[in-house]
């Protein structure tokens, strides 16, 4: 395992390459990737990734250098990142540039998916409305009123939303009652942790909540799904998390990843054997400055069956 260099503004980048590294059931896809087929012009993060990755698994030490990668990703989003990005600006990036991609880099892109189905109801009017919702992540949001541990949070059913967009019958703005049920499983689950709220009318209010926020190292998807009798197991196991320290404009991502029974800190070009109460330290954060607070958890669905 190794360390990612960060020349000013990587480490939500090195902490989101260290996830999917850690993710296995990328890495025995990411082989059939053909580097020398990818698009120069447009589209190379999926031949960069997998020359990272494997740099990232050899057997050598020091840190590697994620430029290449991260030249391929301003390419692909037409921006720069000399600015720190958020780590699920990154994520969305990357699994995006994999999807367009095709082939077997699209299959990567798929690890993710998870179909929903959302039943909306106007409390104004009492219309109930079913979509289709299509995510590569489910948010979890901080509110005073939701549960302040994952697996409550997935199985609280009704989630009191206030409406952003006028009700289609009623015509007026009012609050909506949503209830997603899940419908297919994902390989691998990412969950975003919204930790970032703006309480103003711009960008400049943007503010961070270190609200404690915990979650089991096994997850269950079976009372959130539509039909929770087709499934026989929908265990899930978390092997990755990605924590971020400081303010919204002013920050560090690290992340930990589990590699068999044994947990790893990976800050930027440092590689730590740590354990899981070391992990179980970005529930909550005691000092803004200095502890990590959970952003993005993965889990990976048990294979036993
Ligand atoms: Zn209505």
């Amino acid at each position: 395992m190794r360390g990612l260099i960060n020349y000013g503004s990587y480490c939500s980048i090195n902490s989101v390459v260290q996830c999917l590294r850690g993710t296995r059931e990328l890495r025995d896809l990411i082989r059939d990737i053909d580097e020398a087929h990818c698009d120069p012009t447009k589209n190379m993060v999926a031949g960069r990734l997998k020359r990272l990755i494997y740099e990232m698994t050899e057997n050598s030490y020091g840190p590697c250098d994620p430029s290449f990668l991260v030249d391929s990703m301003s390419r692909y989003k037409g921006f720069s990142f000399d600015v720190q990005e958020d780590s699920d600006l990154v994520f969305g990036c990357i699994l995006e540039a994999l999807t367009d991609d095709g082939g077997p880099a699209k299959r990567i892109g798929q690890l993710w998916d998870i179909t929903m189905e959302k039943r909306i109801r106007c409390r104004g009017c009492n219309t109930v409305t079913y979509t289709l919702d299509y995510a590569n992540s489910i948010p979890v949001h901080m509110e005073e009123d939701l549960p302040n541990e994952l697996q409550d949070y997935i199985n609280f059913e009704n989630t009191l939303t206030p409406c952003d967009c006028q009700c289609e019958k009623c015509h007026t703005k009012n609050s909506t009652e949503i209830t997603t049920k899940v419908l297919s499983l994902p390989s691998v689950l990412c969950i975003k942790l919204v930790r970032v709220k703006n309480i103003g009318r711009d960008t400049a209010h943007m503010v961070k909540t270190e609200k404690r926020f915990t979650f089991p190292k096994t997850l269950d998807l079976k009372d959130v799904m539509k039909e929770p009798e087709a499934v026989v197991d929908a265990l899930y196991e978390l092997y990755a998390v990605i924590a971020h320290s400081g303010t919204h404009y002013c920050g560090h991502y690290t992340a930990y990843v589990r590699e068999e029974d044994s947990w790893y800190l990976l800050d930027d070009t440092q590689v730590r054997l740590c354990s899981w109460e070391d992990v179980k330290t970005t529930y909550e954060a005691r000092s803004t400055l200095y502890d990590g607070v959970a952003y993005m958890l993965m889990y990976r669905r048990n294979n036993r069956h």
